[in-house]
């Protein structure tokens, strides 16, 4: 019997849509989810196989369903007098992102942002049954702020998105703006600060903001320069009202034992874990250079990727690049493709690769 997702009772709103999908190939050079390349020493991992082994002594309990040390834990990382009540985490900002669409978004409701940006924003949106309207940056990528205060003011939306660094174009978003759109946006104000630990040196946080603004939500994750992408652990920072309302409608338990205990290890060895973010930026800014010097167009990055371009066919030139064993990726806007920033080693395959990818 031939039985196919189109005869499922499937959301009209659904139907035709296409799931998240960056490719997960077998490929000796990765360079297309922003990972750190740097796994764990066997020193951490050692550390991490103990604190697992003795949580598993008490598997039989479900975990502390408000991960209080974990928050507390993530409150001292982030500084600037957070407390635990501030912070709240959940599995991957993913999950938290979505728990603040479940609280805030919904039916009849609408959620923006400034794209190109994260594909997760509308397709968690879509998830939850909210709205969403894309609102175009300008030609360098940054977001025009006249133009974003307009849509605010004739959409009036209940969520509004700013991924600063951004996603795919590694552009941070002026601290000045975030304030302007703090005060305007009628509903939450989430600035997705996934990049964060990459940004260079005069691009604040929106953590600095979070006195002045109640509605104001800064998210983080673990995935990135953290380089714990496997163990899924993302966070937020906000006022203790915005962790009060996820508290609705998260999933009780929703942050396993395991996890929980992985990212407190994690926490601890947290010189360690990030310890290559420097290197990582000095990468990126000397990749930068040289994808100048050869004469590709780059957006300035505040993150551990770059958005290179333009290509009339992007697709062969990403093709190409995994013909010669680098998986990059095909995202952003037309013209341009995205690499994350690897090891040295990884880089130079990278560079080579791009020559031969491209003819020059
Ligand atoms: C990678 C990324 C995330 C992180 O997702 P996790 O679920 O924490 O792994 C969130 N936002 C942006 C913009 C990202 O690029």
């Amino acid at each position: 019997m031939s039985f196919s997702l189109n005869d499922l009772p499937l959301r009209d709103d659904l139907k035709g849509q296409s799931p998240y999908g960056a490719p997960q190939m077998d490929v000796p050079v990765v360079l297309n989810t922003n990972e750190n390349p740097h796994p764990p020493s066997a020193r951490l991992a050692k550390a991490l196989a103990e604190a697992v082994a003795e949580t598993a002594l008490d598997l039989n309990r479900y975990p502390d369903r408000d991960a209080v040390r974990l928050r507390e834990g993530l409150a001292a990382y982030l500084g600037h007098g957070l407390t635990a009540a501030q912070v709240w985490a959940a599995n991957g900002s993913n999950e938290v992102l979505q728990q603040i669409l479940q609280a805030f978004g919904g039916p009849g409701r609408t959620a923006m942002g400034f794209e190109p940006s994260y594909s997760m924003h509308p397709i968690i949106s879509r998830g939850t049954g909210t709205a969403w309207v894309p609102v175009p940056r300008d030609a360098d990528f940054r977001v025009d702020v006249e133009a974003a205060l307009a849509a605010i003011e004739e959409h009036r939306p209940s969520v509004v998105f700013l991924t600063s660094p951004n996603n795919p174009t590694g552009t941070a978003v002026d601290i000045a703006d975030i304030r302007r759109l703090a005060e305007a946006a009628p509903g939450v104000l989430v600035v997705d600060e996934a990049y964060a630990e990459f940004r260079r040196e005069d691009t604040p946080s929106a953590v600095t903001l979070l006195d002045d603004h109640p509605r104001l939500i800064v998210s983080r994750t673990m995935s990135k320069a953290f380089a714990l992408a496997g163990a899924r652990v993302g966070y937020l920072a906000a006022h203790p009202a915005v962790v009060d309302a996820l508290q609705l409608v998260r999933l009780p338990y929703h942050l396993s034992a395991v996890t929980q205990v992985v990212a407190l290890t994690a926490l601890d060895h947290a010189d360690e874990l990030l310890g290559a973010v420097d290197d990582l930026r000095a990468e990126r800014d000397a990749l930068v250079a040289w994808l100048r010097g050869h004469g590709f167009a780059v957006a300035d990055s505040d993150a551990n990727f770059v958005q290179f371009g333009e290509f009339e066919d992007r697709t062969s030139v990403w093709r190409a690049m995994l013909d010669h064993q680098v998986l990059i990726r095909e995202v952003g806007p037309p013209g341009w493709l995205r690499v994350t920033v690897g090891t040295p080693q990884e880089m130079a395959a990278f560079r080579t690769a791009l020559l031969a990818a491209t003819g020059r």
